[in-house]
């Protein structure tokens, strides 16, 4: 028997990250496809977790999030600067951003409202995006044209993206796949749009902690003048301290936008893993060096990998954040990013993510190849050496 998926499911196929995973370990690839660390979070975490575990932290947490957690995410946005929030009212802890994207978008958008998103771009956006039954709008971040630039977009293209039925847009800084940190002038500029046509800003930060030019520094749409009324934060644990599979993320929003996030929230899980929760709310609380030395690692990554990729004849762009870096592959001759990704993965033993699925306009990301860099320097050096044999044809 063959049963249809539905409609709103049918463009998007099987998830990239599902796919190249099983790729890569079907043919015991490195697996820099799907961007997860190959090493543990940090024990604070775990004991806490441990702990709360034996000590009957076992069931539903409340559907907001536990209080010490919540109160553990507000004061960490404090202390990085960016105000006070009433822990209560304005956050809501989801399984992991992931469960955030879709809670804010079904919980905001009507049929046929339109919302702008920036690509390449996360892919769960578009999938939330449809799951609401809300239009996507495209605007198209281009390639740096030097060594030193940075993805860039046409002030004009976002513009021209808003119209009547516009209710949203979302930005994504530090940006997966480019790496991109959006700069304080871009940012001004999508906020002047979200208050001259009163759209509501959704921001997945979840790389906040990951940015590597001092130079181009992290900033939170929702701090900008006029902002914060109309932005709904998402963020997570699982990059900044390596705990992926914890799935511990949140929404920060003032009041009314609170209750739009968790008006869904309450029907898609409810609650987070309780126990995790704790863990997560004692290192935030105590977070230590660990992001510092994580950024240090990511940064010989990065510069390691993006060496080895260019001798191995592609066109590296510099990647400022997360833990990506993008790279053209066309001189070497491939048809497209499919067919170099799974060359990479089943001849040379290198996984990597085909960026075309991260488009909304056909065609685009066919010249490109995404890497993940948050390994151990053995795992990366294993794939540098791999790569060896590309070069060499
Ligand atoms: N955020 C991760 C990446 O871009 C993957 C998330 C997932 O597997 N769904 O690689």
């Amino acid at each position: 028997m063959q049963t249809d998926i539905a409609h709103r499911f049918r463009p998007f196929g099987a998830s990239i990250f599902a796919e190249m995973t099983a790729l890569a370990v079907r043919h015991e690839a490195v697996n820099l496809a799907q961007g997860f660390p190959d090493f543990d979070g940090p024990p604070t975490a775990k004991d806490a977790a441990a702990r709360a575990m034996h000590e009957g932290h076992n069931q539903y947490a409340r559907m907001i999030g536990v209080p010490v957690l919540n109160r553990a995410i507000a004061a960490s946005w404090a202390r990085s600067g960016r105000g006070e929030v009433n822990p209560e009212a304005s956050v809501t802890v989801t399984n992991g951003c992931s469960e955030a994207i879709p809670a804010t978008i079904l919980g905001l958008l009507n049929p046929g409202d339109e919302v702008v998103v920036f690509e390449p771009f996360f892919d769960f956006y578009v999938t939330a995006i449809a799951m609401a039954g809300a239009i996507p709008k495209f605007v198209t971040l281009r390639p740096p044209t030097d060594e030193r630039g940075a993805w860039w977009f046409e002030p004009g293209e976002l513009r021209a993206a808003i119209g009547p039925r516009t209710r949203a847009i979302i930005v994504n800084t530090p940006h997966n796949p480019t790496g991109k940190v959006y700069t304080r002038d871009e940012l001004e500029r999508i906020a002047a749009e979200c208050i001259r046509h009163g759209l509501v800003a959704i921001t997945d930060e979840v790389y906040e902690h990951l940015t590597f030019e001092p130079t181009l520094p992290h900033i939170s749409l929702a701090t900008l003048p006029g902002m914060w009324e109309r932005t709904i934060t998402l963020s997570s644990l699982g990059k900044t301290f390596s705990l992926t599979g914890w799935k511990i993320g949140w929404a920060i929003a003032p009041e009314h936008l609170s209750r739009v996030v968790r008006a869904a929230h309450q029907y898609l899980t409810f609650c987070a893993a309780t126990p995790l929760q704790h863990g997560a709310a004692a290192v935030l609380d105590a977070p230590g060096t660990y992001a510092a030395e994580l950024r240090r690692l990511f940064i010989e990554n990065r510069d390691a990998l993006s060496a080895a990729l260019s001798r191995a004849g592609l066109r590296v762009y510099p990647s400022h954040s997360t833990y990506f870096v993008m790279a053209d592959h066309t001189p070497l001759r491939f048809a497209d990013d499919r067919a170099f990704c799974y060359y990479l993965t089943e001849r040379v033993g290198v996984a990597a993510i085909p960026p075309s699925v991260f488009y909304g306009t056909p065609g685009l990301g066919r010249d490109l190849v995404r890497f993940a860099f948050c390994k151990k320097r053995e795992t990366i050096a294993e794939a540098i050496g791999r790569l060896g044999t590309l070069a060499r044809g």
